[in-house]
């Protein structure tokens, strides 16, 4: 019996001992099983981390990227500004050299466009086109229209392709519409000279001398067709200053000054009215001889009816001044 006891614990034992060997192995592994899943979740998390990392990263390179365009855009958009800008200008530009050239080069009836426009400083340059120091040389015909000289002047012009300025008379204006047009039409300045060269008329009062300078005004308004031609420039008859009536010049001077109009002499002449029946020799040395001394000339002439001898002299005085490198001008240098 006590050997069956002892047999029976020996048993007991073994089982006892297998069970705990089991326990200790299952326990073992349970606790490996659970470190295993917190390494594989820390290395979840590690990864995660790590993404969110690049994917915070890229975000942030996304959003580099899109301000990057913004800024690229909005540069584009400033690039494509400046490009319309230039290009609607660019576009603007020869419409409108278009539609000037036309009028200024071909036909009578467009060139027409061309008008004086009053300047704050047009008395100091009417000073200076005498007293300037640069080859600028003034042709100008007094006492016109006339219908036998002026259109040989305008040949003669025509054919050496230089400007003048014609000190038309509104008496004769109204005779003779037609060539103040031709004159304007072939792109010469139409100035002012009064209405009747009456000493005794216009130098009557300040008021008069207005009164011829309006009339007159009206009288060219009337040839050219165009209301709103205005010279803003007076050749005084006889000079503005010196003679009988040199107080009234003086003041009917200021007063036109501060109407906006400017009143021109001259700094040489050809002397073709100074006596009749000068032949071209006498009008060229004349001429030579008072522009001496001068760099900028003022050249009086005169297209009345009885200078033909002006007709001759005008070829061999623009030929002269070509040669010494003058530049023919008139008064829309100074009115524009
Ligand atoms: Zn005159």
């Amino acid at each position: 019996m006590e050997y069956g006891k002892h047999l029976n614990t020996k048993k007991l034992l073994v089982f006892l001992s297998i069970f705990v060997i089991l326990f200790v192995i299952i326990f073992a592994s349970a606790l490996l099983t659970s470190k295993a899943k917190n390494s594989k979740q820390k290395k979840a998390e590690s990864n995660n981390k790590g993404q969110s990392e690049v994917v915070s990263k890229n975000e942030t390179q996304e959003e580099n990227v899109v301000s990057n365009e913004v800024a690229t855009n909005t540069s584009e958009n400033e690039n494509n500004q400046v490009e319309n800008d230039t290009t609607s200008k660019n576009e603007t530009k020869p419409e409108n050299e278009n539609t000037q050239k036309p009028s200024g080069s071909s036909s009578s009836s467009t060139s027409g466009k061309k008008l004086p426009v009053s300047n704050p400083d047009s008395i100091q340059l009417c000073k200076q086109a005498q007293s300037g120091d640069e080859k600028n040389i003034y042709l100008t015909f007094d006492d016109g229209p006339s219908p036998n000289i002026t259109p040989q002047v305008l040949k003669v012009l025509k054919q050496y392709d230089v400007p003048a300025t014609f000190f038309v008379l509104g008496s004769r204006v109204e005779l003779y519409p037609e060539l103040v047009k031709q004159e304007y039409n072939e792109g010469h300045y139409i100035a002012n000279h009064g209405y009747s060269h009456k000493y005794s008329s216009i130098y009557s009062s300040e008021q008069a001398v207005i009164d011829e300078y309006n009339t007159t005004e009206t009288a060219i308004q009337n040839a050219l067709g165009i209301p709103e031609y205005h010279s803003y420039l007076f050749r005084f008859p006889g000079g503005s200053s010196g003679g009988t009536y040199h107080n009234l010049k003086q003041s009917a001077k200021s007063k036109l000054e501060s109407m906006g109009i400017a009143s021109t002499n001259w700094n040489c002449l050809t002397g073709d009215a100074e006596a009749v029946g000068r032949t071209k020799d006498q009008l060229l040395s004349r001429l030579y001889e008072t522009a001496e001394g001068w760099t900028s000339l003022v050249v009086l002439m005169h297209d009345a009816n009885d200078k033909q001898a002006t007709v001759d002299a005008l070829p061999e005085i623009i030929e002269h001044y070509k040669n010494e490198g003058y530049t023919f001008k008139n008064y829309y240098d100074i009115f524009q």
